[in-house]
């Protein structure tokens, strides 16, 4: 391609007029007949403005010098190839599934827990209608929509709970389940919380300022690795209305280290007639001791140790939608009920239709059901045996590819303590000539993306949290990328 030679200003202006004269107008474009197919598909409306944005582009590229005639007329020939490729990047999803290769089960970036079979077949049977969302069809008059599941969560807790029965209520998210119960139990009142708890979790829910827009004032107590019951104790005063325990989801104070026992806080809390709240963030309903991880609070426990309000999420150990759950004594869950704010955070259909699936799989026992609770309750074997087949496959594909199966460790994710990790088997990959970086950006590239860890300068896949039926898609994409 020969370079245009222009030496002025004006010859320059010239030049690039005499280039805009050679693109067609929007009409012209509109009317070349391999468009109209386009126009059929997709509507007049969003076929002209993906063409509008092409020729943008293309002025701005002859603007800025970077077009001469011949790379014009080339521009021109691709056209509708250019418009078309438009048109399906702005009609298409922008939110997308991934396979998640990293092995985190509840990842926050790639959405938390996915959901079960169960749970996206009752959103479509309900949400697809009109239902009875809140709507009592028996007496035929107005409902209310907490009925569908707290009636689950009242089965599932009630062996749990001394202090029966429990109530529970459904907001947006955990977050807005911590401050809706502050701002209802202790708007303008002091609520008494460790040193140690003030945590931050993923950037921007960090206690005190979750506090501070409750209208609630924090009354810290203790230091950072030592907080004794006395110190609680000697802070209650007359404007306290809460003894807050916050769980501390993404970190461990190890060492010279005291926390009071819960059934110590609840004991005071008695005493002196002031409710004792938890933060769980978690919130297993199972026991993950069944899986081999310790030391994670669960929901159950919490309440039989009579903790008084729990708030916890549904989507990270729980495994089902985006929520905040507040389980607990049912005078305190009715007060937090009647906040108009409950209102503004109360959660759609989707969620309820979503949670009561994932709930009732919880009341049959059908763990399986729910993918994270599944991915957790993989075997060793069963990941090996997957693994070995994956490396099998790119053995015989030629690919170049080199695999090994090493011993590693899945994360729970999601709220659970970050030492809560399960042992795996690692698919360790290179490719010569290609950094791990590369190998792993690639991965990113596919259709679906494939996300997966980089250590050591090996891309390490874990089969743990990819669904059986995308092991075979991870083994296309890795051919590709290495033959390509
Ligand atoms: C995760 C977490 C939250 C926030 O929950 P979201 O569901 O993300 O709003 C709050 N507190 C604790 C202790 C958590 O672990």
């Amino acid at each position: 391609m020969d370079s245009p030679k222009i030496r002025t200003k004006s010859e320059f202006a010239e030049q690039a007029a005499s280039l805009f004269r050679k693109l067609p107008s929007i009409d012209e474009l509109l009317r070349q007949p391999e468009m109209a197919a386009l126009v059929a598909s997709d509507g007049h409306s969003a076929v002209a403005d993906a063409a509008r944005s092409v020729l943008g582009a293309l002025r701005q590229e002859i603007s800025a010098g970077h077009l001469d005639a011949a790379g014009v007329h080339l521009a021109l020939t691709g056209l509708g190839a250019a418009v078309e490729r438009h048109l399906r990047q702005t009609l298409g999803y922008s939110l997308r599934p991934v396979i998640n290769a990293t092995g985190v089960i509840l990842h926050t970036n790639l959405g938390r827990a996915p959901l079960s079979a169960a749970a996206l077949e009752n959103i479509r049977d309900d949400a697809g209608t009109y239902s009875n969302l809140e709507f009592n069809v028996e007496a035929g008059e107005r409902g209310k929509r907490d009925v569908h599941v707290d009636r689950l969560f009242a089965r599932l807790l009630a062996g749990a709970s001394v202090a029966a029965p429990v109530a529970t209520i459904v907001v947006n998210n955990n977050a807005a389940a911590v401050f809706l119960a502050l701002n209802t139990l202790a708007e303008g009142y002091e609520v008494i919380v460790s040193r140690g708890e003030l945590v931050e979790i993923g950037g921007s829910f960090r206690i005190p300022d979750v506090m501070a827009k409750s209208h609630a004032v924090l009354r810290e107590v203790g230091t950072t690795n030592r907080t004794r019951i006395a110190d609680y104790e000697r802070a209650i005063g007359e404007r306290t209305r809460l003894l807050l325990r916050v769980h501390r989801s993404n970190f461990q104070i190890t060492g010279f280290t005291e926390q009071p026992a819960l059934e110590d806080l609840v004991a005071l809390g008695r005493s002196h007639g002031i409710p004792v709240m938890e933060d769980l963030g978690s919130g297993a309903l199972l026991d993950l001791r069944s899986v081999g991880v310790e030391g994670e609070p669960g929901v159950s426990e919490s309440l039989a140790a009579g903790v008084d309000i729990l708030t916890y999420s549904g989507d990270k150990l729980l495994g089902g939608p985006q929520a905040g759950v507040i389980s607990g004594r049912k005078d305190l869950v009715a007060r937090i009920r009647s906040n108009p704010l409950f209102r503004a955070l109360r959660v759609d259909k989707l969620t309820y239709a979503a949670l009561e699936a994932t709930l009732l799989a919880y009341l049959r026992q059908d763990y399986d059901a729910i993918p994270a609770l599944r991915m957790m309750r993989l075997s060793l074997e069963e990941i090996a045996r997957r693994a070995e087949a994956v490396a099998r496959s790119l053995r015989s594909s030629g690919s170049g590819l080199q695999s090994e199966m090493i011993a590693g460790e899945s994360v729970i994710g999601g709220g659970a303590a970050p030492a809560s990790t399960l042992p795996t088997r690692l698919l360790a990959l290179s490719l010569a000539g290609l950094s791990a970086e590369e190998l792993a950006s690639r991965l990113r590239l596919n259709h679906p993306p494939i996300i997966a860890r980089v250590e050591e300068d090996r891309v390490l896949i874990d089969l743990r949290t990819v669904f059986p039926g995308q092991d075979e898609v991870v083994v296309e994409a890795l051919v590709r990328i290495a033959g390509s």
